[in-house]
């Protein structure tokens, strides 16, 4: 377990050394062991059309240091994040608000995502070994009220699950939590970061 602590170690500091807080870094460079479930690279999310073409995630190095803080807490717990979206061109933010024009849940484009900034993520925990998904109430992009922090008509133990992740993303990652979306994050620093439109290759 040293070892592989030591490796992150060696492979993360000449990256981080070179690249500015607000600068895209491919997540897994930095957390190599974060599992990936990037619903807009295939066709299982609320637009029904495959938006990316590639399977890798992207964030600013500002919210991976974050997330390396959450994946390390994690994984001496024998668990895991697992990302459903990170970074996202400006332009598939304009096709994702025409689908679904509704600002609670897809920010407007003329203003910006701060996933369109590298700044948000969309996550959940899973088991480090299985991959298996903690029941946190409702599927990821569930655009209803179940989803929502405030709500709390779930199970005690969906709501122990919201409660323990919010409280590590917060406390541990420095994230902001999203009320509407349990599966939000925004890394509050990311907010000045520029707005991009890189695609991903
Ligand atoms: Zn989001």
């Amino acid at each position: 377990m040293k070892r592989l602590a030591l490796l992150f170690f060696l492979f993360s500091v000449p990256l981080m050394a070179q690249t500015g807080n607000d600068e895209l870094v491919e997540v897994r460079e930095l957390i190599p062991d974060v599992r990936l479930d990037l619903r807009y690279a295939t066709a299982n999310n609320f637009t029904h059309q495959k938006l990316f073409s590639t399977n890798v995630c992207y964030l600013s190095l500002g919210a991976v240091k974050g997330l390396m803080a959450v994946q390390d807490s994690l994984r001496r717990a024998g668990l895991s994040l697992m990302i459903f979206d990170g970074y996202r061109p400006r332009a598939i933010q304009y096709l994702m608000f025409e689908i679904l024009p509704n600002p609670v849940y897809v920010a407007d484009p003329a203003s910006g995502s701060k996933h369109n900034r590298g700044s948000a993520v969309d996550l959940t925990i899973v088991d480090a070994s299985t991959g298996a998904a903690w029941d946190m109430g409702t599927d990821f992009d569930f655009f209803g009220n179940e989803a929502a922090h405030s709500y709390t008509n779930l199970s005690a133990k969906v709501l122990q699950n919201r409660q323990y992740f919010k409280s590590v993303m917060v406390n541990v990652g420095g994230f902001a939590a999203y009320d509407a979306e349990w599966w939000h994050y925004d890394y509050p620093a990311g907010a000045s970061y520029p707005l991009l439109d890189f695609q991903m290759k």
